[in-house]
């Protein structure tokens, strides 16, 4: 399959205390992540609030600029574009938010909302545009009566329904979802999670899919990478990662997740302690302070990337040579 997107040594930090004749301190939101989606692929990207999951989907779409590194859409540099090149590019990377509710206007009639990015990119005819907001309905399994009707009518896995058909109104290649099913029931994120996976088998989609539960990802991503502190620490195949998982923390991150006999519970363990501020991270490997195996070295270098094989990566220096 081909490659969609390639992202390489990524860098963002932000500027913090700004104060009058004060250095600023710096935010490390990225430090150095790399990953690649292809054709028809979901790529799970797994990590708690605040790891810099939802700064790497900005760096994609240049809603906000890297410090340093590079983002290739299907071969190309995006990060030299103009913006009208960029314009283009952005039909075929649409995203789709965590909260409906924030990202659809009340007042507006869900058929112009879906319609809308046809109507900014100047597409097709006013009869047009509203032929392709009934058919992207029916794909999404809303019903074209619904067109007349307000966001604010609708439950949150409508509304999330909704948001996914606008952000097909484009036919984009990839879709990047920045937890998509985190504000809606359990029984209503499996019915989201599905619809991702009939739209992925109908249309070829690629899907960067974000989110900070392990569980929701592993029913849909063929491959995950897990975030900790501005690094994916581990990727690998999904069911690699959970049969054999080698980074203490997504270790832990797979222990937390609800057993169905709830007698073993019991046993897990869970992983301890909240994650350091990415204002000063600590030194060394970022996780050292919450993992169960730290030796001296963990406090002083960073850990290498180390291939257990061809696709699987662990930052850990247990596994370095
Ligand atoms: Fe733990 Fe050291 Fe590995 Fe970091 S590098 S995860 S502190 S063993
Ligand atoms: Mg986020």
């Amino acid at each position: 399959s081909q490659s969609l997107i390639e992202v390489s040594n990524l860098h963002k930090a932000f500027p913090v205390n700004k104060q009058l004749l004060k250095k600023p301190d710096w935010l490390k939101a990225v430090r150095g992540v790399d990953f690649s989606v292809t054709t028809g692929e979901t790529y799970g990207l797994v990590g708690e609030s605040g790891c810099g999951k939802s700064t790497v989907s900005k760096l994609l779409l240049r809603l906000l600029e890297p410090d340093t590194g590079e983002v290739s859409f299907q071969g190309q540099n995006i990060l030299s574009l103009s913006k009208a090149k960029m314009k283009q590019i952005r039909r075929q990377m649409q995203i789709v938010f965590q909260d409906p509710y924030a990202s659809l206007d009340p007042k507006w009639k869900i058929g112009s909302i879906i319609g809308e990015p046809l109507k900014i990119h100047g597409i097709g005819t006013k009869e047009e545009r509203r032929k392709k907001v009934k058919e992207l309905m029916e794909l999404t399994d809303l019903r074209p009566e619904f067109m007349e009707r307000y966001a604010h009518e609708f439950s949150g896995g409508q509304r999330q329904r909704i948001g996914i058909a606008r952000a097909l109104a484009l036919d984009p290649k990839i879709i990047i979802a920045d937890e998509p099913v985190s504000a809606l029931d359990v029984s209503i994120q499996a019915q989201i999670i599905n619809l991702f996976k009939r739209l992925q088998r109908e249309l070829g989609l690629g899907y960067i899919f974000i989110a900070h539960d392990l569980s929701v990802v592993r029913h849909i991503s063929d491959r995950v990478g897990v975030m900790y502190l501005g690094q994916i620490v581990e990727e690998a195949p999904t069911q690699k990662l959970f049969k054999d998982a080698k980074h203490p923390y997504t270790s832990g991150l797979i222990s937390t997740i609800p057993l169905p006999d709830p007698t073993k519970r019991k046993e897990l363990e869970l992983v301890e302690g909240e994650v350091p501020s990415p204002i000063n991270p600590p030194a060394g490997c970022g996780f050292h302070p919450r993992c169960p195996y730290t030796k001296s070295e963990c406090k002083e270098n960073p850990p290498p990337k180390v291939q257990i094989d061809n696709n699987h990566m662990v930052r850990c220096h247990l596994y370095a040579e």
